[in-house]
């Protein structure tokens, strides 16, 4: 394939834009080489500025479950443009997603938009704080909540008390209140909370962690938080920014039947638009600005085209609840594909599915947290990455992230993608 026009922009944005990026994953950092711009998707496919075409398993890094450009999704946008972009007052379509929110999410009574994932958490945190009136939090090492300072936190082996913040610019005061703990390891979090009587606000984690590869939670560790927080006068956060509207409708609450205390949501639920929001029970939501006293705020928070794209969105998936088997049936299609041929190739790999979330690692250990994901092999990574963009499969650029499978996503394209990872992966690999 060539990029000519790619590289050309690239080396165009990066006069004026940091690195030529608005977000640093996009930059191909961690599997070298640079960035592909792309001009327009439709379906299951992205079309680059040179003519290229790609079978896309980013999705946006997940908003996109139904495809690209969904005509609905668009209808519903266009129409809404046309009646004015924002207005900074309430909106009825505002009241229709919430309640739509509501009725397919387990457990919540109201919920607040936002206009990212990393608002939601960030938000969603100050509100488990002025609930509890306790400072300390609980995060996962390797679990991402977007790029707030209380949540960029170093990743340490074993159970560590005091954070140490992972970017210059994160004080020590802020990271002294963030406590990590091993994913998938309920003893760390016991210890942890002993030894930090009715101190701890909220625990927070991803119910399926995706940030460091699709990492599933194992046996009983969810209910034994919940048990953990119940004890402990502690809330649960569930940040469902990847899994709420994906694993099925409720998300992870749904799937594995355990209720959190809060939920943050994103990417899906903005159906391609800047959206996130947090939720909870009524006596936790009235804590909130302008009902209580914690305070929160947005300008453009329940934008009318944002709210016009994810009601849209959210509709869609409610309305036909068989999505969900689909593309949960074609993720395990795949991952059995992908299982088989990396099998007969002799690869060293463990593959982490579940629903519609998948990734490969080059590796022979149980991925069951970030000291285990850390053990693949990037070198491999970054071959197969190259390789199976050349033939035309768009995965995303670091070992670390999860593929996300849309319902645009064809058997043909399944199957050409098993083929593409046979070639890739054959000698020499
Ligand atoms: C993407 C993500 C976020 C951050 O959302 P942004 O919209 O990028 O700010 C937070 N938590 C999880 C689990 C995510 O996957």
């Amino acid at each position: 394939m060539i990029y000519q026009r790619s590289s050309q922009l690239f080396a165009e944005a990066k006069k004026y834009i940091p690195g030529g990026v608005n977000s640093p994953v996009r930059a191909f950092n961690a599997v070298g080489g640079e960035p592909i711009f792309i001009k327009e998707a439709k379906g299951a496919y992205l079309y680059d500025e040179d003519g290229n075409q790609f079978i896309d398993y980013i999705n946006s890094w997940g908003p996109m479950i139904l495809g690209h450009a969904h005509p609905k999704v668009i209808d519903a946008l266009i129409e809404k443009a046309k009646k004015g972009t924002s207005f900074g007052t309430p909106t009825e379509i505002e009241t229709e997603i919430a309640k739509l929110a509501v009725k397919m999410v387990p457990n919540i009574d109201q919920i607040r938009m936002v206009n990212s994932g990393t608002e939601a958490c960030m938000s969603a945190v100050r509100l488990a704080r002025g609930y509890t009136k306790r400072d300390k939090i609980i995060k996962f090492a390797g679990c991402y909540h977007g790029h707030s300072d209380t949540f960029l936190i170093q990743a340490g082996s074993g159970a560590v008390t005091f954070g140490e913040p992972n970017s210059p610019g994160v004080t020590q005061g802020t990271a002294k209140d963030t406590l990590l703990a091993n994913y998938n390891d309920i003893e760390n979090v016991k210890q942890i909370v002993s030894e930090n009587q009715n101190e701890i606000a909220c625990i927070i984690l991803e119910p399926v962690a995706g940030n460091m590869g699709c990492i599933p939670p194992k046996g009983d560790f969810l209910q034994q938080l919940r048990q953990v927080c119940d004890e402990n006068g502690i809330l649960l956060i569930f940040d469902e920014v990847m899994t709420g509207f994906r694993l099925a409708q409720g998300g992870a609450q749904e799937l594995f039947e355990i209720k959190a205390d809060i939920m943050t949501f994103g990417k899906v639920i903005g159906g391609g638009l800047p959206v996130g929001a947090f939720a909870a029970r009524q006596e936790i939501m009235d804590h909130l600005a302008p009902l209580g006293s914690v305070y929160q705020a947005g300008t453009l928070s329940g934008n009318p085209l944002a709210m016009a794209a994810g009601l849209k969105m959210l509709q869609e998936l409610h309305q036909q609840p068989e999505i969900y088997q689909s593309i949960n049936e074609k993720t395990a299609y795949l991952r059995e594909g992908l299982q088989k041929v990396l099998t007969e190739n002799e690869v060293t790999f463990t593959i982490n599915q579940i629903g519609s979330m998948i990734s490969v690692h080059f590796s022979d250990q149980e991925m069951k947290d970030f000291e285990s994901a850390k053990s693949g092999n990037n070198e491999r990574f970054k071959k197969f990455f190259h390789g199976m963009l050349k033939e035309g499969v768009y995965i995303a650029p670091s070992a670390f992230e999860t593929w996300f499978i849309s319902e645009a996503v064809s058997y043909g394209d399944l199957d050409f993608t098993i083929e593409a990872a046979r070639k890739v992966t054959a000698d020499g690999f």
